[in-house]
C-alpha cells in the first residue's frame, strides 16, 4: 500500500499514521519527525532548519524531496509507505507524483482527515501543555503560523488530488478508533470522495 495522509496540523495525522502502518505493515515516513531527528542530531542540515521549523514555516521543497526521495529508496518502503507531512505545497505533489512514476510505484490512496479549525487549536494547546515541552512548535503562537501557513500553502494539495480523483475524507472528530475505522473504511472504497462519518 501507498498511502499519503493528509490533514491540518492538530488533525490526529501522527497518531493515525501509526496504527494505520501497524496494520499494514507498511513504514511510517514522517517528514516532520525526519526534520526533528536532522535538529536533534546537530547535523549541518539540522541547523538550517531548526530556525525554520521553530518559525511554523515550512523547509524547502528541494530540501524535504531530497530527503523522501532517499527515504524512500531503502528497503523497508518495498512493500509500501504511509507518508505523513508530505506533500505540503502544490509543487511537492508534483514532484512526489513525478518520483513515484518514475518507480512505476503511484500512490493508491490519499486520505484527508478533516477537523474544524476551533478543535484544531484546542487539541493544540492541549498538547503543548501535555508534551512538556518536546515539540519547540507547539506553542499558540507558533500553531497559529503552522495553521495559516496550511490553509495557505497545503490546502490546495486537497484540491490537487481531489482533481486526480484520489481523495478521500474522513472525518477527523472523535475517539482515535472511531477516526481509525474510518480511513480503514476509506482503504477498501473504490471511489470516494465524500466525507466518511
Ligand atoms: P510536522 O511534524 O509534520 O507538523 O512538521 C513539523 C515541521 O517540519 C513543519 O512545521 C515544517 O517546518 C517542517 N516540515 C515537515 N514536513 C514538511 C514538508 N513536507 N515541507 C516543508 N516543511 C516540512
Amino acid at each position: 500500500m501507498r498511502i499519503v495522509l493528509l490533514g491540518p496540523p492538530g488533525a490526529g495525522k501522527g497518531t493515525q499514521a501509526v496504527i494505520i502502518s501497524k496494520r499494514y505493515g507498511i513504514p511510517h515516513v514522517s517528514t516532520g519527525d525526519m526534520m526533528r531527528e536532522q535538529v536533534a542530531s546537530g547535523s549541518e542540515l539540522g541547523r538550517r532548519v531548526k530556525a525554520i521549523l521553530d518559525s511554523g514555516e515550512l523547509v524547502s521543497d528541494a530540501v524535504i524531496m531530497d530527503v523522501v526521495g532517499e527515504r524512500l529508496d531503502r528497503a523497508d518502503c518495498a512493500s509500501g509507505f504511509l507518508l505523513d507531512g508530505i506533500p505540503r505545497t502544490l509543487g511537492q505533489a508534483e514532484s512526489l507524483d513525478r518520483l513515484l512514476a518514475s518507480k512505476g510505484r503511484p500512490l493508491q490512496h490519499v486520505v484527508q482527515l478533516t477537523v474544524p479549525e476551533g478543535v484544531l487549536l484546542d487539541r493544540i494547546r492541549q498538547r503543548g501543555t501535555t508534551s512538556g515541552g518536546a515539540r519547540s512548535d507547539d506553542s499558540m503562537e507558533i500553531a497559529a503560523k503552522r495553521l495559516e501557513v496550511f490553509w495557505a500553502q497545503t490546502a490546495p494539495v486537497s484540491t490537487y488530488y481531489r482533481k486526480t480523483g484520489l481523495l478521500r475524507e474522513v472525518d477527523g472528530v472523535g475517539t482515535v478508533d472511531e477516526v481509525s475505522e474510518r480511513v480503514f473504511r476509506c482503504f477498501s472504497l473504490k471511489a470516494c470522495s465524500n466525507l466518511v462519518e
